[in-house]
């Protein structure tokens, strides 16, 4: 992976994920690779907590940009050239959202609908999208019920994606953070090897995981067909340039080997409904907005098989309806649930809040979360969730995999063009 930096620059789970793969640091030191064991296992974070954490921390970066800067739609219809599409080779775009602060705009490729910043920041600028802490706090604890869900969820995701491979499978967690995910596969018995970009953000992991520090995935030192597979659970989206990323997944991934990636589905039925108030927009952040088609285009231009689409997260996906309407209906900052639930009243946006607004935004959390549930349920069922995981392989068409059941679309167009 190339230049990445910026991803990591201050991830923890996702983002950290992310940035593990695709960022370089601007930290220098990063550079260097380095294999620790982390002493303690602590917690588990699941992609969910990554997913929080990523846009937690400081209310405003380095450079002074909010850490959930507003987002507005772009009114005017408008076309851009950009540098082509890593998914189609278009040059064309539509610009869609702008974001308070940032120079940059969302936009949409014409041709096949991939979303993108514009113009691709430098590394050195994501870095500055990144709050100083975003990879601390490794101990972070969300509400007891949403943290219950993290561990269980995490549990239960690794054991369907990658529970059918025989014990002793070599499988890598890009963007692995506190570990949640490795301790899981540990459980199942296969041979567990995360990366990430700091090592503070992999702190807390069980010490019977390999992990590895590197600013990004093609300096971390992996030898070829080294993996039976891959796990980057909402890290692409962070990342500069996904196709190198893929390249290196596929160079260190042995043949038939199993690739699974988790992004936000910018093509669902929340993201559609809800617009600039999307909560997993996440800008400017994410550097790239996928939808099925889009990534299983990009897959297939990386040399994997596309196999399978979930569209099933229940966390993710109904705390993705909840934050996104509460961020049209409640007068409230942008993502102040979310600042609530994770950072509790030591939050700067939350300190701004009233008391009776914080009461609100609780009222909203368990009143909502069931009916978002409800509507994820929905969604997923009609191949439109908020929030997907791909399984790909590597040089051969390998059975789908038998788990992969409820909620899997199948109406993907097999054809890219
Ligand atoms: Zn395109």
């Amino acid at each position: 992976m190339p230049n990445a930096q910026q991803n990591k620059l201050s991830s923890e789970d996702i983002d950290s994920v992310v940035k593990a793969v695709g960022a370089s640091h601007a930290n220098s030191d990063a550079q260097q690779t380095e294999v620790r064991r982390p002493q303690e296992s602590l917690a588990e974070i699941d992609s969910f907590e990554r997913l929080l954490q990523e846009t937690d921390r400081d209310s405003t970066n380095s450079v002074g940009i909010p850490e959930h800067p507003e987002v507005r739609l772009v009114t005017e219809e408008s076309l851009v050239t950009t540098s082509p599409c890593i998914a189609c080779h278009a040059t064309k775009a539509h610009r869609r959202y702008s974001i308070e602060g940032v120079s940059e705009e969302l936009v949409e490729c014409e041709k096949c609908g991939l979303g993108s910043l514009f113009p691709m920041p430098s590394a050195e600028r994501i870095q500055s999208f990144y709050p100083a802490e975003y990879y601390g706090e490794p101990t972070a604890k969300f509400e007891p019920l949403v943290e219950f869900g993290v561990r269980l969820g995490a549990k239960m995701r690794v054991e369907s994606l990658v529970g059918d491979l025989p014990a002793g499978s070599k499988v890598l967690d890009i963007g692995c953070g506190r570990g949640v995910m490795l301790r899981a596969l540990l459980d199942l018995g296969h041979e567990a090897h995360g990366v990430e970009i700091a090592p503070e953000a992999a702190s807390g992991a069980d010490p019977r995981a390999q992990i590895r520090i590197a600013p990004e995935l093609s300096k971390a030192g992996y030898a070829e067909n080294t993996f039976d597979a891959v796990i980057m659970w909402h890290v692409l989206e962070h990342v500069p340039h996904p196709e190198q990323t893929l390249a290196e997944i596929r160079r260190i991934l042995k043949p038939g080997g199993r690739l699974i990636l988790a992004v936000p589905n910018f093509g669902s039925l929340q993201s559609r409904r809800t617009t600039n108030d999307w909560f997993h927009l996440d800008l400017p952040r994410h550097l790239y907005h996928f939808t099925p088609e889009t990534l299983q285009r990009l897959l297939a231009c990386s040399g994997f098989h596309f196999e399978s689409v979930r569209h099933m997260a229940m966390l993710q996906n109904s705390f993705g309806w909840l934050q996104s309407i509460l961020n049209r209906v409640s007068g409230t900052p942008r993502n102040s649930l979310y600042s609530l639930l994770h950072r509790g009243g030591e939050h700067p946006v939350v300190k701004s809040l009233s008391r009776r607004q914080r009461l609100q935004l609780k009222l909203g959390y368990w009143l909502g979360l069931p009916i978002a549930a409800v509507v994820s349920l929905f969604e997923a069922a009609t191949g439109q969730g908020g929030t997907i995981a791909v399984t790909a392989t590597l040089g051969r068409v390998s059975t789908p995999n038998p788990i992969v059941t409820i909620i899997e679309s199948s109406s993907l167009q097999p054809a890219l063009t």
